[in-house]
């Protein structure tokens, strides 16, 4: 039987308020074998947001600890707060060979990239244009005025860099945006390079 696979990377990015938790919660149902690397962040929680399962909330002190013993694949300053990527279970993941999803910004998508390469594949997510990304960021009406002001403007800046990446899901209606990120999520599955190409031939001939 052909089974040697590896485990392989998803990165998600998009400004804030395009919609990457929701279009994710969307598409679990319709996605094999996964783990969602919940990431580590200084900023505060937003209500309904729980500790461990949206994030780790930590104070800056607990981050640099962190940055200091080395536990971060990737960390970065977003938005004036420290996000990152703990190394640990997402070696974890990858060992049991699981798709591992990432949401996290452009400066993560390319330090990831960098030292993953082969097994990372990589989706832009963004608004139809940036009066919806604003709309969104309004209705969705978890952030102070100054805060979605600042996202905004990160937003223009943030999108320029779409281009590196594999994918882009212009988030227009939820079912459309949703079914092009199952299709996604499946073909990152079957890339050549996932699959030990030895144990391939031997195990079909
Ligand atoms: P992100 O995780 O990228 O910051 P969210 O998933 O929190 O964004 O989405 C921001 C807001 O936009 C939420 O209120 C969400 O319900 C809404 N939203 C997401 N996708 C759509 C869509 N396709 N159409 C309309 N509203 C959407
Ligand atoms: P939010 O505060 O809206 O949850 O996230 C703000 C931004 O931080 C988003 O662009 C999100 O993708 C990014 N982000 C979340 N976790 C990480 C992480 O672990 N590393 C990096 N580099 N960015 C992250």
């Amino acid at each position: 039987m052909i089974s040697e696979k590896k485990g392989a990377i998803l990165i998600l990015s998009g400004p804030s308020g395009c919609g990457k938790s929701t279009l994710l919660k969307e598409v679990y149902k319709d996605i094999g074998d996964y783990y969602f690397s919940i990431s580590t962040t200084t900023r505060e929680p937003r209500v309904g947001e729980e500790n461990g399962i949206d994030y780790f909330f930590v104070t800056k002190e607990e981050f640099e600890k962190d940055i200091e013993d080395n536990n971060f694949l990737e960390y970065a300053l977003v938005h004036d707060n420290y996000y990152g990527t703990s190394l640990k279970p997402i070696n974890k993941a990858l060992e049991e060979k699981k798709l591992v999803i990432f949401d996290i910004d452009v400066q993560g998508h390319e330090l990831v990239r960098n030292k993953l390469d082969s097994i990372v594949t990589s989706v832009f997510i963004t608004t139809p244009s940036l009066k919806v990304l604003e709309d969104r960021l309004n209705s969705r009406n978890t952030d102070e005025k100054e805060v979605i002001e600042n996202r905004v403007k990160n937003a223009k800046v943030e999108v320029e860099y779409f281009r590196d990446y594999d994918y882009l899901i212009i988030n227009d209606t939820l079912e459309e945006a949703s079914k092009q990120l199952v299709s996604i999520a499946n073909i990152t599955r079957i890339k050549t390079k996932l699959f030990d190409k030895d144990s391939i031939i031997s195990s079909w001939l």
